[in-house]
This record gives C-alpha cells, structure tokens and sequence, in this order.
C-alpha cells in the first residue's frame, strides 16, 4: 500500500521522491481525537482532519444521520428548483444559526473551493444585475488561502499558488496581511497595522476605480496562509470600505465558521455581517464533501427583483444539496449547537496559546507563536533577528519528533499549524504541547 502511494495516487504537493525516502503517514483508523496509522502508531489528531473534524471521529449521530439518509433517498438533485426535504431543513436551520448575520439563502456545494467560486461568480452576477456589469475585480488579503480554483487561485494571498496558473482573473489586487510579526511597515502595533492597510485599500480602490471592483474576499482569521489574527478594528474597518464604495465582502469562513475561533463564527467575532459567506470543512465535521455559500438580503434582493435575471444565473453543481452531506450538515449543527464547542474552543484556545508561549521562551528555534481559539501557529526562524525561516529539514525533525511524541501536528512553510478537534480536553492541550517541545528539541539539533 505504501509503495502505491507513491506510485499510483497523484500527490501535487508531495514529490514521488521524497515520499519514497520518507513516505507519510497513511491513515486507517480514527476514534475520538487520534488517528492510527498503517503501522499502528497512535497519534492525538492536533489538525482535526484539515481544519474540519472538529468534533473528532466518534459523532455516532453524524454517522446515523448519514446512514439514515442513504437508506431513504441516497440521491437526488437540486436543479432548476428541485430539492430534498433534507436540503430544506437545513437551509432553514442555517439561516437560523446565520440570523445575526442577515444571512438569507444557502446555496449548497461540495467543499470550499466551491463555496469561493460561487460567491465570487455571484459577486460579478450581483453586478450586472443591477446594470454595473463593470464591476469585475476582486480586492483580497496576502497570505489569504481561498481554495483551487481559478477563481479562488486569482485571489489567493501566495504567489506560490498563482504563479503555475496564470494568467488568472484579470485586475484582482492583494492588500498586506494583517499581521504584527512580518509587515511592511515596520510596527507591531496591531492597530496601526489594521490603519495602515485600510488607507492602502482607500488608495487601492481610487486607482483601480471603485466602480470596476465586484468583491473584496477575505477570512476573518486567516488560516492555511499561517494563522493571522487581525486587529479587532480590522475587519469592520473593511465593512465599512466596501459599503462606502458599494463593494461586496465576502467572508470566506471555510475555516472560521462553526466554532474554530472560539466565537460561533469568525464574522460574528468581529461583529460583521458580510455580504455572502462561504462555508465548508467543519459544516459536515468532515466526514462528506459539502459546503454551503450564503448570500444576505442585499444580495437575494438584487436577483429577485429581477426577474429575467433570476433563473438564468447558469450556476449549480449535480451535487448541490446532496441529501446525504445535508443530513450529514444537519446532525453536526444539532451536536455544534448541544455542546456549544465554541466555549471549549475559546477556552482550551487560551490554554494552547499559554502552552506555546512557553514553547517560544524555551526554544531559541521559535520566532513567533499565535492564534485565536483552536487554531494556532508556531513560526520556526534560523535566526530571532532577521527572522529568517527554518530549515526544511527543521521544521520536518519538528513534525516527527511530535509524532513520535504521540501528535500529528501539520507543518507548512516553516510553520506549525494546529487545528486540533474543538472537543479536546486540558489534558489533549498538555499532550499538544509537550509533543511539540519534544519536536522543537528535535528540529534545534538537525
Ligand atoms: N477557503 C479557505 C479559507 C480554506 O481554508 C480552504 C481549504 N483549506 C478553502 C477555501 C478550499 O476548501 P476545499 O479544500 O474544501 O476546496
């Protein structure tokens, strides 16, 4: 099986060579927060799947509610009107959960990539429809990760990931990235940075035109990028931007929604209410492909009270709605909801935090530690002062010592990223914790 990975699955981000010498993990059982590889190695899961299982592996009544489903009516599609009675029901408990937010209609997809895509192909339909069809462009964030596709790759915040597919969208524009401990201008103060990049955007939409801008797209935390936790002014400041312009905002919460942050929602934590969400990842707790883009009432407005424009939007996916990943979506807010996981995201979050903080006295390897609820970074550097990032080999001796410690945590770039299941105990937090000292002592000796 091993030998097969290698061979016959196509891994983009994983060369054949090296997955060869070192081949990862492959995974075959998972119980509660642990996973248990190929050769029965135990390890607590600090990734939560991809940001996505986080109630852990055991939600027998996810699992019922699926199984249910499949019994009943595995199939069927949503198009051109049609619709399950599980779709409904959770379109319905969405817009409940989403009320604060004036969120109004969900439109259901398979995963994040396509919860992005449809909120950018509305954004530009939302402007035509009210005869701005000049509207075109898209504003984002560096260090913004917004899924694979060209629409997604067009306002991703690294150009790692744009630069193998272009040209991509035409006129699409990254602002700097929120964040104190590498920015281009040279303060730490989380305010002055939000400040900073609020003016940029000011002077980035008189140059470009406001009336050629469709959207600004942006994750309330940004995660994959490194775990950036923006100012608390930031993100209203650019609800406020946008409005003035008549700019849409899209919060992309493919991550954020449903708890990570220790707050229900990463908008909510702001206290923003963007124009359309995109969801996906925890909205199953991973176990199907779903996500569910969300349009506020500005938006369904604008295509409602035009008629000829409704209906011919020539947008749907065969498996929008797929009954199975609604009823899988429905078991999983009931459980989000009954166990507020939110609370223990915030609280155990405060905890990891602590633990990493000691982390980054300890080791001279450290040069940054952040996050808010469960989600966290740790940055390795070569050198505190210049900041330079660690070693390959570095970070790699991090990942296996923590894993030999007993927690798969992820590593990207020359960070660590942790995103464990929001159920975990103090107890999972110590284990987290300890594992990574396990593996910075590692990295500082390779
Ligand atoms: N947006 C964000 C913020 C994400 O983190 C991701 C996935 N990591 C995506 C979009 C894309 O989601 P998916 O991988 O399910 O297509």
């Amino acid at each position: 099986l091993k030998e097969n990975n290698a061979k016959h699955m196509w891994h983009p981000m994983a060369h054949p060579a090296d997955m060869r010498s070192n081949p990862p993990k492959m995974i075959t059982g998972a119980s509660g927060v642990e996973i248990t590889d190929i050769d029965g190695h135990t390890t607590l899961d600090a990734v939560g799947g991809l940001w996505n299982a986080n109630l852990g592996y055991s939600v027998d009544s996810i699992k019922h509610a699926m199984t249910e489903q499949l019994m009943e009516l595995p199939y069927y599609s949503a198009f051109r009107g049609t619709s399950n009675d599980k779709a409904v029901e959770l379109s319905y408990e969405l817009m409940e959960w989403f009320k604060p937010e004036k969120l109004v209609r969900a439109f259901f997809t398979s995963g994040g990539s396509d919860s992005v895509e449809t909120c950018l192909r509305l954004a530009r339909q939302y402007h035509k429809v009210r005869g701005e069809g000049e509207r075109t462009k898209f504003i984002s964030l560096k260090k913004g990760y917004h899924g694979t596709h060209f629409g997604g790759a067009s306002v991703n915040g690294n150009a790692n990931f744009r630069r193998n597919y272009e040209p991509l969208l035409p006129g699409c524009f990254q602002l700097p990235a929120p964040w104190t401990y590498r920015n281009p201008f040279g303060t730490d103060d989380a305010q002055e940075i939000a400040n900073r990049i609020i003016a940029l955007m000011e002077e980035e939409i008189a140059f470009q035109g406001a009336d050629t801008i469709a959207a600004m797209i942006m994750e309330p935390v940004l995660g994959a990028g490194g775990v950036i936790v923006p100012h608390e002014t930031f993100m209203p400041m650019v609800r406020d931007v946008c409005d003035k312009h008549g700019i849409l905002l899209i919060a992309d919460e493919v991550i954020t929604a449903f708890g990570r942050t220790g707050d229900v929602h990463g908008s909510r934590l702001w206290g923003v209410a963007p124009d359309m969400m995109c969801t996906a990842k925890a909205v199953t707790n991973s176990y199907f492909p779903f996500g569910a883009a969300m349009i506020g009432e500005k938006v369904a407005e604008a295509f409602e009270s035009n008629k000829d424009a409704t209906g011919s939007i020539g947008h749907g996916y065969t498996y929008s709605a797929h009954p199975v990943g609604c009823a899988a979506a429905l078991a999983t807010l009931a459980e989000t909801k009954k166990a507020r996981v939110w609370e223990n995201a915030k609280d155990r979050g405060i905890e990891l935090q602590a633990g990493l903080a000691q982390l980054k006295d300890k080791h001279q390897i450290v040069g940054d530690t952040r996050g808010i609820g469960l989600m966290a970074a740790v940055e390795l550097v070569a050198d505190r002062d210049t900041k330079a990032p660690a070693s390959k080999a570095a970070v790699g001796a991090a990942f296996d010592g923590a894993y030999e410690a007993g927690v798969t945590i992820r590593v990207s770039g020359n960070n660590i990223i942790l995103s464990p299941p929001l159920v975990i105990t103090a107890t999972d937090v110590s284990r987290i914790v300890d594992a990574i000292d396990k593996g910075l002592s590692a990295a500082a000796n390779a």
